[in-house]
């Protein structure tokens, strides 16, 4: 079992901090996996220049790299402030306006959504990350609301509205979203996240979006909102929808509370792997390098304790985006990963086996016992859809699982799945024996030192569909 092999993936948010060719490549030769672009910020020239400079590193490494889009959403922020500051006093009442381009008179501020006719009188609305919390006093007009400031603090231009309380009826996917989602069809992403997911719905609507675009991105639904996480049928209806979800912490602590966020993280995880699905564990892992050279002792646990979890992916987003330090954050968390999970057991899963996903449940559970009983190397999987690669990932196996897919898609989307690494290849009736050697061959197996060959348990399926697998065979390489 390979030692080096870093079985939970990194996603990194690329930034400012990473914003050329070199950087980009250097974050993905330290490990890399899939890099996350904030359609919060940024302009299309801008994407366009990451989303080259990705495809040419993940080219030179040889390994697939994802590129998640990852959506605002109704993530509401303030617009500009007159000298980007307002103080706001315990008791003070100042106004949010949609109608308003700038900053007016004293108490006039600028709101990138229309939230008049979303809230109701009383509800929360907190402002910057939690600093300010504030409850609206009344509805003033078609397009500005009157509220009210809970403590002293002081705000800034930009800054980001959090209305735990408010239901937005099924409407989050907004007008910018839709641009967005155009751009994105257009460029191929693998993944399109979603941000202040309110229930499954919200996700059947943007699959239809997406395909209306002709794009067969998966879908990473960003948990963050209080009614996201409200009961545990909630959040498993989302998951069930959706082909990945992002644990959002940062959000989530200003909607529902910090102590909340460590069981969330916890079942969210379990639920993903149940349903198969991808499960990424987001926001401050690392966040004190932003201005550090080393993670805190805690941060060091948190990745830890997310790798022991099973998740698939762990996320960096000001460590690589903004801040002083992205390659040795991506250096540092590797460490972490390695380390703990060449020291840690993640338990497999017994699916109950039934309905359509019979085969890949009852086939993953017992490729994963069979290759750890007989000490094997590798796991190599064959498969058109991806769909017994994530099943034999769910089960967390301790080896690395190599996947054989005609399909490139399906490889950009197993770049951020436990263990998983993807290649792609025409579909040839290349199988078993033949198959490894020729893995071998082109240099993606490697025999550990002092060992003659390998033991490679290869799945594959005689027809380039879904539900082919039929064979499973054990061969020295
Ligand atoms: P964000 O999402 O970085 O887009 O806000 C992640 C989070 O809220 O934790
Ligand atoms: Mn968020």
């Amino acid at each position: 079992m390979s030692k080096l092999f870093k079985r939970t993936k990194i996603l990194a948010t690329i930034g400012p901090a990473t914003f050329s060719k070199e950087k980009i490549e250097d974050l993905i030769m330290a490990g890399v996996n899939g890099c996350r672009l904030n359609f919060s910020h940024g302009d299309y020239v801008e994407r366009d220049q990451q989303i080259q400079w990705i495809r040419e590193a993940a080219e030179k490494k040889g390994r697939s790299v994802a590129i998640l889009q990852d959506l605002q959403g109704p993530k509401i922020r303030l617009g500009d402030l007159r000298d980007n500051h307002y103080d706001v006093k315990k008791g003070d009442h100042f106004i949010l306006d949609h109608a308003v381009e700038e900053h007016k008179g004293d108490n006039v501020l600028p709101v990138q959504y229309n939230l008049a006719d979303k809230v109701k009188v009383d509800e929360p609305i907190s402002l910057f990350d939690g600093k300010v919390k504030t409850h609206v006093v009344r509805v003033l007009s078609k397009t500005a609301i009157e509220v009210e400031a809970e403590n002293d603090g002081f705000l800034m231009s930009h800054k980001g509205l959090n209305l735990p309380d408010t239901d937005f009826g099924g409407d989050i996917i907004t007008e910018k979203d839709m641009a967005d989602i155009e751009f994105g069809a257009s460029r191929d992403f693998d993944f399109v996240a979603l941000s202040f997911v309110q229930s499954a719905s919200d996700i059947e609507k943007l699959r239809q979006i997406l395909l209306s675009h002709g794009s067969t991105a998966q879908i990473i639904a960003k948990i963050e909102t209080k009614k996201a996480i409200e009961t545990d049928e909630a959040m498993e209806a989302i998951v069930e929808a959706s082909d990945g979800i992002m644990v959002a912490r940062g959000d989530m602590a200003v909607e529902a509370g910090a102590e909340v966020v460590p069981i969330v993280q916890r079942k969210l995880i379990a639920m993903c792997r149940e349903h198969s699905k991808i499960c990424i564990v987001a926001t401050q892992m690392m966040g004190s390098m932003v201005d550090n050279p080393e993670p805190t002792r805690a941060e060091v646990s948190d990745v830890a304790n997310a790798v022991i979890q099973g998740a698939d992916a762990v996320m960096l987003s000001d460590e690589t985006a903004n801040g002083k330090y992205p390659l040795e954050t991506v250096k540092a968390m590797k460490k972490v990963i390695l380390y703990t999970q060449n020291h840690s057991h993640v338990s497999p899963i017994n699916h109950e086996v039934t309905g359509d996903f019979k085969n890949y449940d009852a086939i993953s559970n017992a490729v994963t016992a069979l290759s750890e009983k007989i000490d094997a190397d590798i796991i190599i999987c064959q498969t058109a859809t991806g769909a017994t690669a994530a099943a034999i990932s769910a089960q967390r196996p301790k080896l690395p699982i190599i996947t054989v897919t005609s399909n490139a898609r399906v490889a950009g989307q197993l770049a951020l799945t436990y263990a998983n690494s993807a290649f792609v290849r025409p579909y040839t009736e290349t199988y078993g024996l033949d198959l490894a050697q020729e893995l071998k061959e082109q240099g993606y197996l490697q025999v550990e030192e002092g060992k003659k060959d390998l033991l490679a348990v290869i799945i594959s399926g005689h027809k380039d569909e879904m539900g082919g697998t039929d064979t499973i065979q054990l061969v020295h390489v």
